[in-house]
């Protein structure tokens, strides 16, 4: 913040497209869709319109006890779009508050509907976890920069090592490996199954951890042990929901229903405030009884089902219809890859990850031993200050440079996003 104070501070006032206006006028690529969040660039007209015909009705109505049209439609409409299987729907305001919801249903299933499975409230994760910013996400997250000072407040948890391929925990090499990471990962769900609730996982890719991607079947083996040991299985698909990876959920490519399921970002196209935990009705059953049972699931947030946020949604999900978003994207993923492609020959570039829409472009001191730049180097960050310089945002994590335009971008947009990133790396020169 101090040193922010410093900057020049860049003031956004408009959108269009894939583009972002300044106070100034100056236009920059949103390469961040602010913040993984827009998907069919900004001012589209059927989510602006979706908006302003919603405010003609009304802006908001509590949905504790109530409930109102648009989040009925929109709990339809993502049933029916979800993995197999997830038939339940509970409304609230951001990925984090999602997250919740999910990990608190988890405990409260397992007490109500099969207490004899075992006193049921720890969770097993992913080191390099991130599943958000309040305190039950972050207990089942693990990114030491932004989690350890508040060590003392947190829930204690399991945790595995990731498939972090470019770093292996366990120095082997993929496919010869044949997945060993997850070995550990069965030895702790077959010790300590009667006290796991749920293993919660950033399908296919830990998106906040610096772009780190799962192998091929990895998440399918995952969805088996945690079958075979009775613990659910928590999908956060925060990031990586609403076509990001090049299908609609990530779970699809691998053919997985989670037990329960987070979605927020790309919810509302990047509009509005909005959140789902998806479940099923087998978890849903362990929350009815009579009133003095006191099953029901006692959380619920003010702006929760929020008729604008719907209405917006519902819009999202009308122009992945209508202009075939999924089908168009697909070549622009190939070209990303294409186009990235050259930056691994760039002295400091360590390693691409790429996984549909969204790449990481991971900056090391030292190409041959993977040593990576101290964060006091600011390598990201330097990189991104040179390309809003020449019109592109960029949100860097550590040394990890992050491109994640919005679905929309124009393959010109895309090629010009590239060459801007490439540029910025080659004169940033950290050493
Ligand atoms: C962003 C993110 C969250 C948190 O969502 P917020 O809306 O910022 O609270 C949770 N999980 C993942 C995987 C995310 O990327």
């Amino acid at each position: 913040m101090q040193e922010w104070e410093q900057e020049e501070p860049l003031i956004i006032e408009r959108g269009k497209g894939s583009y972002l206006i300044d106070t100034e006028g100056k236009k920059y690529l949103d390469g961040t869709s602010s913040i993984w969040v827009n998907l069919h660039g900004h001012r589209h007209p059927v989510l602006d319109g979706a908006l302003k015909k919603q405010l003609d009705k009304i802006a908001h109505s509590t949905f504790l006890g109530l409930s109102n049209p648009p989040a009925i439609e929109l709990a339809y409409e993502l049933i029916r779009i979800a993995p197999k299987g997830l038939s339940r729907i509970f409304y609230s305001d951001n990925g984090s508050t999602a997250v919740e919801i999910a990990l608190k249903m988890a405990v409260q299933y397992w007490r109500q509907r099969r207490p004899e499975a075992g006193p049921k409230h720890t969770f097993l994760h992913l080191k390099l976890a991130y599943h958000g910013d309040t305190i039950g996400a972050v207990s089942v997250g693990n990114i030491e920069l932004f989690h350890s000072r508040f060590k003392p407040l947190l829930f204690s948890t399991l945790e595995a090592e990731p498939p972090y391929c470019y770093r292996c925990p366990f120095h082997l090499t993929y496919p010869t490996c044949r997945m060993a990471c997850v070995d550990p990962i069965e030895q702790i769900l077959k010790s300590r199954h009667r006290e796991l609730a749920g293993f919660i996982i950033e399908p296919l890719m830990q998106a906040a951890a610096g772009m780190i991607p799962q192998p091929a079947g990895y998440l399918q083996r995952i969805r088996e042990l945690c079958t075979k040991y009775e613990v659910l299985l928590i999908a956060d698909e925060v990031a990586t929901g609403f076509g990001r990876t090049g299908r609609m959920f990530a779970c699809e490519h691998e053919g997985v229903t989670p037990d329960l399921m987070a979605m927020s970002k790309g919810l509302t196209g990047g509009y509005m405030p909005l959140a789902v935990t998806l479940t099923t009705d087998e978890i849903y059953r362990g929350f009815l009884g009579t009133y003095d049972e006191f099953k029901t699931f006692f959380h619920g947030h003010s702006f929760t089902g929020n008729p604008l946020g719907c209405s917006v949604a519902l819009a999202n999900l009308q122009v992945f219809r209508r202009e075939k978003t999924l089908s168009r994207l697909s070549s622009k993923i190939k070209l990303l890859a294409k186009w990235l492609n050259p930056l691994a020959e760039i002295p400091n570039v360590g390693d691409i990850r790429q996984c549909g829409f969204m790449a990481g472009i991971e900056l090391v001191k030292d190409k041959r031993t993977k040593e990576p730049y101290p964060l006091s180097a600011k390598a990201g960050h330097r990189v991104a200050s040179i390309a809003r310089t020449k019109g592109l945002i960029l949100r860097p994590i550590g040394n990890v440079l992050v491109l994640m335009p919005p679905l929309s971008t124009s393959k010109a947009e895309l090629l010009k996003i590239v060459e801007i990133l490439k540029v910025s790396i080659e004169t940033a020169a950290i050493n």
